[in-house]
This record gives structure tokens, C-alpha cells and sequence, in this order.
């Protein structure tokens, strides 16, 4: 069973081994995205794309801290399962309701690791025949090596570790953590 266990004043779920960006950091920087999104988008709507599940906190926050006119829709990929690793091969869960032909898009990602989820979704959307697309992912990993995909605003770089919380899981758990955080390796199940 899971408890969580009080360290200088924060509960911190069990298997979490430190907090790496708290939850007040992450509401002031979805706020500065929003402000500079509602900018860009100020004369037409976008249509906001979550991709699921890892999205849902971001996409949740950020569309309610945007004010200008917008719409939602929600695509599902394949996720590394209950594996702390890439496996590069991406598979679309669910696709999209709308029709995005000239729409304005923004893609909201949760994290950009190799790059490989999201240069399949552009190539994937830009084929529909978007207006323009552009690309909100709260985390990306500083990582030699990574694809070299389109990112155009970035909540935080973090390091090139395994983190959960905010939407993010491991095998299912700790997406409801209003923080971002890295997992004990203790947590971590034998592939
Ligand atoms: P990429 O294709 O860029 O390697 O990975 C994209 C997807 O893998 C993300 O949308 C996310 O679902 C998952 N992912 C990548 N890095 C992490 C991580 O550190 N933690 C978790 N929980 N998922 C990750």
C-alpha cells in the first residue's frame, strides 16, 4: 500500500525520492505560458490539443489560465507502459474529434524526452492541413542526442532523469502529485 510520509513540512507521496519542481513553481510558470499564449492568440482561436494521459494536469491549468477564446480536443499515444524507458515505437490511442483543417493548433505536452512522440504527432497533424501549429510542452530534457523537434515555449529544461507527478506516471501511479518529482529507485519494479 502506498502512504505518504512528511519531509520538512511537505507530504510527499511514498517512492518519491525528491521533489524537483514544487507546486507553487509550476502554477507561476503556467500562468507566464498562458500570458504569453492568450498574445499570440488574440485574434483567432486555437484549438488547444492535450495529448493524453500525461497532459491532462498542464492542459487543465493552462486553458483555465489562457483567457482569450479557445477549444479543446484530446489525442492518445502510446505510453512506456510500466517501463522507465523509450521504446521509440509511438501508436496512436485515440485520435482527434475535430476537424483541424486551418485551424490554429497548439500541441500541450507534458515532457519532451527523445523528441520521437512528438515529431510523429507534427508529422501526423501537419498532413490535415493546420493553419499553423505550435508546440507547449511543460518539461523537456536536456539530452545529447534527442530529436531535433519543433518546441516553441518550454515550462521548465530539467535533467535527463525519470520524473513523475503532475500527469506524469509510473505504471499507472503518482499523476494526481501536484508537483514534479523523481522516483526512488527503490519504486522502480524489474523489467
Ligand atoms: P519521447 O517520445 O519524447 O521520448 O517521450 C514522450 C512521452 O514519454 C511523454 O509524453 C511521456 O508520456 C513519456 N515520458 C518521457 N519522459 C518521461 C519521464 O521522465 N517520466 C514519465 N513519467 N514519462 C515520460
Amino acid at each position: 500500500m502506498l502512504v505518504g510520509v512528511v519531509v520538512a513540512g511537505e507530504k510527499r507521496a511514498a517512492g518519491i525520492a525528491r521533489v524537483l519542481i514544487g507546486e507553487d513553481a509550476i502554477q507561476i510558470r503556467v500562468r507566464e505560458l498562458a500570458r504569453e499564449l492568450d498574445l499570440i492568440y488574440a485574434d483567432e482561436p486555437p484549438l488547444l490539443i492535450g495529448v493524453l494521459n500525461g497532459a491532462v494536469a498542464f492542459m487543465t491549468d493552462l486553458m483555465r489560465a489562457m483567457t482569450v477564446p479557445l477549444e479543446i480536443d484530446f489525442m492518445a499515444v502510446s505510453s512506456y507502459g510500466a517501463s522507465t524507458k523509450t521504446s521509440g515505437v509511438v501508436r496512436i490511442l485515440k485520435d482527434l474529434n475535430a476537424e483541424i483543417g486551418d485551424r490554429r493548433l497548439l500541441i500541450v505536452e507534458d515532457i519532451v524526452d527523445s523528441g520521437l512522440t512528438l515529431q510523429y504527432l507534427l508529422e501526423l497533424l501537419r498532413q490535415r492541413g493546420p493553419r499553423d501549429i505550435r508546440v507547449v510542452a511543460l518539461l523537456k530534457k536536456e539530452k545529447p542526442g534527442a530529436a531535433e523537434v519543433q518546441v516553441d515555449a518550454v515550462g521548465f529544461p530539467i535533467p535527463d532523469e525519470f520524473v513523475v507527478g503532475y500527469g506524469l506516471d509510473y505504471a499507472g501511479l503518482y499523476r494526481n502529485l501536484p508537483y514534479v518529482a523523481i522516483l526512488d529507485p527503490s519504486a522502480i519494479l524489474p523489467e
